[in-house]
């Protein structure tokens, strides 16, 4: 059918620009916007912030929008005076964001959230009182008349959001929260009517579909995201996962969205070493048995993936949240030819889902504007300048572009050959593919902006000075740390950048110094037989226990790692095991799959030196010889600042920014926010 709608015109996204009718609507297209909380949600009598992230993405052609979650009543929040409608004087607030959205042209539908046993505040419940393992507060067990209160809840949220102004509401029914409880024996474990059987734990998400739509009327799009795969134990089959679609279909949703993993799952759902599109077929497996249109979700970032997935039928539309929150263009540079200028959500989840774990508002690593709209802005310039920015690293690309964009002069020098910096790096890291888009986005920017690209070029100081520039930028980087360990200038030793370049040979035993970011890339190199797991969904899923055929209660299968080719010691001086100071949401991946290849992980050890013999260490007072190949240095970095202050002996204007500016934190995150908001003001 979609084949059948699709026009033969040039654009290479026949599927994905297929308009789709909802009987009492049409969306433009097949991309939804799927919900994620940025934070702006919480500031309910201040809804200008998110009103205009959201115009911007409508701006920018999504078919449809959800928002981050707001909860149907108190006990429901995620954290305390969170996100929130369930009264009248919200509406107003709500309308601010409404009205923005249908100015630009866009729809957009209210996620109805109800956090239950994720809760953090000791107001929480469930259907029974038992603790998640990632929640500190035991939650309430709901009475009958506390279901029978919360189902009401929904509906009458349903309608506050109508009166509000949305199109329509998605209900969260995955990912752990309230409603994906009351299925789970692991956390429903009532004898009344709302838990036991099958029939008993579907009540509650049924009841709320079927007075939902009660509540808001025929024309009004009522999604309900299903969990398709729970990937914890003691949760549901794929039987009771179908039947409840069929229900959820039949109390009068529109369309079903896809739910993967719930929060607690020690299966990655969706970071970035996640393979594009992992998770679609559980999505085909579901079209085999409803007939509204679905929905399907995680690591589907670029049009090229979107439009594989809805050809080979897997579902009617595509959900992405992070892809939009880097380029709020994305769907109309898709359709209009222009899909390699797409900036690319590369999955690091570093400022958008880290953030808001830690109370902070997301933005995103490659667009420093997202979130931050109505003040991150580009002014054209007045007196347009000549630039020089030195490093083609994420920093210098960042700001070279930027002030390239309004309207000044730039050449960008780069000593290396490519642009793209400590990226060039990671993109080799299996897990990290994702990290070439990049390179593709900015070359195409900096074209387009018409900045002068100066390859294999040594900016000198003497050299800048001579051709006048007005303002020079300094984003020359880093360089590795010298840890100084007696015998270090043994051949056995090497620098990380060999160890991932491949351009030294690394033996059977390996001993890696320095266990921060860059250690464990280094060890996730070594352990791994290419291709990487990351490039081929069958594979990937048989390491991480995944059960493709859905024969098993949760989706859950034993995992399966490849054994590394390697024995790896990853080490660190400070006390305890490696990996504390990764990052919250993606950390634990790291430790995890090192953990599955058998890496040794050591904390408070002291190096004493190196010799033929190999690494000698002590450990809490003990000393023993580390019988290894080689030894991998990746003991952090410094600030390479030698240009910077060869300028600024000259006299000359200049700005250092990146890790030449800051080395101990650094990381592509803080550097092209630096970058940009000092070009957004120069
Ligand atoms: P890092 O994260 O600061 O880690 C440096 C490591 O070297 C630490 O384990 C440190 O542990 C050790 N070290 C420091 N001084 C040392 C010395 N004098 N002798 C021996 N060991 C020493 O630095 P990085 O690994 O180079 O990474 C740089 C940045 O890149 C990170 O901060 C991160 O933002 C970014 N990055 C992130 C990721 C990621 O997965 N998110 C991946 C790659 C890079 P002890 O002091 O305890 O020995
Ligand atoms: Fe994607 Fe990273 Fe940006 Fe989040 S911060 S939207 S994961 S690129």
């Amino acid at each position: 059918m979609l084949a059948a709608m699709a026009t033969p015109d040039a654009n290479p996204f026949p599927h994905l620009f297929a308009p789709l009718d909802l009987g009492f609507c049409s969306l433009p297209n097949r991309v939804l916007m799927g919900s994620m909380h940025t934070g702006l949600e919480d500031h309910a009598r201040d809804f200008g912030k998110l009103a205009e992230y959201f115009a911007a993405r409508a701006r920018g052609g999504v078919g449809l929008m959800v928002t981050g979650g707001f909860s149907p009543n108190i006990s429901g929040w995620l954290k305390p005076f969170s996100s929130r409608l369930s009264s009248r004087w919200q509406v107003v607030s709500h309308r601010r964001i409404t009205e923005a959205v249908h100015a630009a042209g866009g729809k957009i539908c209210l996620q109805i959230l109800h956090a239950g046993r994720y809760a953090f505040h000791p107001l929480s419940v469930a259907p029974s009182a038992i603790k998640s393992p990632i929640t500190p507060f035991t939650p309430r067990a709901l009475s009958d008349h506390g279901i029978e209160r919360t189902i009401r809840a929904f509906a009458r949220c349903a309608r506050l959001a109508q009166d509000a102004g949305y199109d329509g509401v998605e209900i969260m029914g995955s990912e752990g929260y309230l409603i994906n409880e009351f299925l789970a024996e692991r956390s429903n474990q009532r004898s009344d009517r709302w838990g036991g059987s099958l029939e008993n734990r579907m009540r509650f998400p049924v009841e709320i579909v079927r007075r939902t739509r009660e509540a808001v009327g025929r024309n009004f799009i009522v999604i309900y995201r299903l969990s398709m795969l729970d990937l914890v134990d003691r949760a549901q089959a794929w039987d009771e996962i179908v039947a409840l679609a069929k229900q959820v279909e039949s109390a009068g949703a529109t369309l079903i969205n896809t739910g993967i993993g719930w929060h607690e799952a020690r299966v990655p759902t969706i970071v970035t070493s996640v393979p594009r599109a992992a998770f679609t077929w559980v999505t085909r497996r579901m079209k085999e048995s409803v007939r509204i249109p679905l929905i399907t979700t995680n690591r589907i970032n670029l049009p090229n993936v979107a439009e594989a997935v809805l050809a080979r039928g897997d579902a009617d539309m595509v959900s992405m949240a992070r892809p939009l929150l880097a380029d709020p263009d994305w769907v109309e540079k898709a359709r209009s030819g222009r899909a390699t200028q797409i900036n690319p959500c590369i999955a690091c989840n570093q400022a958008c889902l880290d953030h808001v774990f830690e109370n902070r508002r997301a933005s995103c690593l490659m667009n420093p504007r997202a979130c931050y709209e109505t003040e991150l802005i580009d002014a054209p310039v007045v007196t347009k300048k000549h630039f020089a920015v030195v490093g083609a690293g994420p920093a210098g690309l960042a700001c070279a572009t930027t002030l390239a964009q309004r309207g000044h002069a730039v050449t960008l020098y780069e000593q290396s050959s490519e642009i793209g910096g400590q990226f060039n790096l990671a993109k080799r890291v299996p897990g990290k593919e994702e990290f070439a888009e990049p390179m593709r986005y900015w070359g195409n920017l900096l074209a387009e902006t018409g900045v002068e690209v100066r390859l294999g070029t040594h900016a000198d100081a003497a050299a800048l000075k001579a051709r006048g520039f007005d303002v020079v930028v300094v984003a020359t980087g880093v360089t590795p740390r010298d840890p100084h360990i007696p015998g270090q200038d043994h051949p056995m030793v090497m620098g990380y950048r060999d160890a991932v370049m491949g351009t030294k040979p690394v033996g059977r035993r390996v001993a890696i110094i320095g266990a921060g970011g860059i250690g464990f890339d280094v060890a996730e190199c070594l352990t791994q037989q290419p291709p990487s797991a990351t490039t081929d969904i069958a594979r990937w899923t048989r390491e991480w226990g995944v059960d493709t055929t859905l024969l098993q209660r949760g989706g859950l299968v034993k995992a399966d790692a490849e054994p590394s080719p390697r024995e790896v010691w990853l080490l660190q001086r400070t006390p305890g095991k490696p990996g504390k100071r990764l990052n919250k949401t993606t950390g634990w991946v790291h430790r995890a799959a090192l953990k599955a290849k058998g890496v040794h992980m050591l904390g408070g050890v002291t190096y004493e030196k190196i010799d033929d013999a190999g690494l000698h260490v002590s450990i809490d007072g003990k000393q023993q010889i580390l019988a290894v190949d080689n030894v991998i240095i990746c003991a952090g970095q410094e600030s390479n600042r030698t240009l910077a202050d060869e300028l600024t002996a000259l006299g000359m204007a200049v700005h250092v920014i990146g890790g030449a500016d800051v080395a101990a934190e650094l990381d592509a995150k803080r550097a092209i926010r630096q970058a940009t908001e000092l070009a957004a003001v120069l």
